[in-house]
């Protein structure tokens, strides 16, 4: 054989008989080595909503020297990196969040977070209770593997490593949907989106729901206005307090008698009731807080005016005045997994973890990845994170919840496959 067709053929076979999941099989032990290294250093210096600073700095640096185009400051601390694939194919976008929240951690970890800082005005802890720095990790991980073997990728990925996804603080605009305003599909244009959340479950398992996977999130915020009076003298008072018992109350009739759930759950929850200053005086305001969760839109709107009709009998009642006000911290759209996506994608992930994939039940938590997938078609799923052979331990947000690097690799995997196979289609 001359020098030329051997060239030919070792050209041909390379082509024919390595493809990126092959490849990342092959690279994936070192590869998983430094995701877990960036993920301890993240888990250690974690950072809140909207001050992801150190955070996107990291993942800037590692972009950059992996030769991928950044953006950054993108929503404040966001970033996106585009790799080129040198095969032609679609636009693919892979999203991580990478804020923490103010919990003091309590894992006992050898990384575990030490920090402080101011939130509320209050002195909080700062940790990544969420294991938002597990996905920053991964998708570090995901950008290195395909930017080292891009000629093989056919199309680009858009990495977008996105802030404040637990919801910006007060008085600021924040995470996912300010991305999409600040134009970041525009520019890149992508066809379709994944993501993926660790939670407690099983290791190394895939959860994904077909549909709406994730409830809609809105608030309700309730001010009712009487007037004070001296504990002794009650019949001097309009009570804001027993206007509020007498809400409070109502509000749990709205899911258990005043709306229709046999198709479309609903949660209505009371998280705030603030009022009074000493236990001798009547006082002259109230303030009731709470989160709506659903998965149907209508649904959504009657519930609003329930709430609506629920405080203007009570203020006829009780002779009180009451305000009610909707979403003003902002509102989560349904999470939607894609049908059609989820049904030509769930091979993918079997494929990604051995056949660990199970069909969750729809979350009555919310995400702002639902932005995207409201935008675009999207793909969402959970990768459990328990130590092996755990099934049950401490979920997201409690100060104990730790997650297993050794059920990190499943989730890269499934990334990889998943722009593997739907650039082929
Ligand atoms: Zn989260
Ligand atoms: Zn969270």
């Amino acid at each position: 054989m001359n020098k030329l067709l051997l060239f030919f053929c070792l050209l041909v076979s390379t082509s024919v008989f390595s493809d990126l999941k092959s490849d990342l099989d092959n690279q994936i032990n070192p590869l998983m080595d430094k995701v877990i290294e960036w993920r301890h250093d993240i888990h250690q210096n974690p950072e809140l909503s909207n001050r992801e600073f150190r955070t996107a700095k990291k993942v800037e640096a590692h972009l950059r020297s992996l030769g991928i185009k950044v953006e950054t400051k993108i929503a404040y601390t966001g970033v996106v990196g585009l790799i080129e694939g040198g095969l032609p194919g679609p636009t693919i976008a892979l999203r991580a969040d990478m804020d923490g929240l103010p919990v003091i951690e309590k894992t006992g970890l050898s990384f575990a977070s030490k920090k402080m800082t101011e939130y509320l005005g209050q002195s909080v802890g700062v940790m990544h209770a969420c294991g938002h720095d597990a996905h920053v990790a991964i998708l570090m991980g995901v950008a290195e593997f395909l930017a080292k073997n891009k000629d093989q990728l056919k199309g680009n990925v858009m990495l977008i490593f996105q802030p404040a996804e637990e919801g910006p603080p007060e008085g600021e605009n924040g995470g996912a949907k300010m991305m999409l305003e600040e134009g970041i599909f525009e520019t890149y244009d992508p066809e379709v989106i994944f993501g993926l959340h660790v939670g407690n479950g099983p290791h190394g398992y895939i959860g994904i729901s077909s549909g709406p996977a994730m409830a809609a999130a809105g608030t309700y915020r309730i001010k009712i206005k009487g007037v004070q009076a001296h504990g002794s003298r009650p019949w001097d008072s309009i009570d804001p307090i027993m206007a509020s018992a007498e809400l409070i109350q109502n509000l749990n009739t709205i899911v258990s008698r005043r709306i229709n759930i046999v198709n479309n759950p609903a949660v209505i929850s009371v998280g705030i009731i603030r009022s009074g200053t000493r236990g001798n005086i009547i006082p002259e305001d109230s303030e009731i807080q709470g989160t709506i969760r659903t998965f149907d839109p209508k649904l959504r709107e009657e519930i609003y005016d329930e709430i609506k009709q629920i405080a203007e009998g009570v203020a006829l009642g009780t002779g009180t005045e009451i305000s009610v006000e909707f979403d003003v911290g902002g509102f989560y759209p349904v999470t939607f997994n894609n049908t059609d996506l989820v049904e030509r994608l769930t091979p993918s992930l079997k494929q990604a973890t051995n056949n660990k994939v199970y069909e969750m039940t729809p979350s009555t938590g919310a995400e702002d990845f639902s932005f995207f997938s409201n935008a675009i078609p999207g793909m969402y799923f959970w990768l459990g994170v328990n130590a092996p052979g755990v099934m049950e331990a401490p979920g997201n947000h409690s100060p104990y919840f730790v997650v297993d690097d050794g059920a990190l690799d499943e989730g890269l995997k499934a990334l990889v496959y998943l722009v593997e196979d739907y650039s082929k289609e």
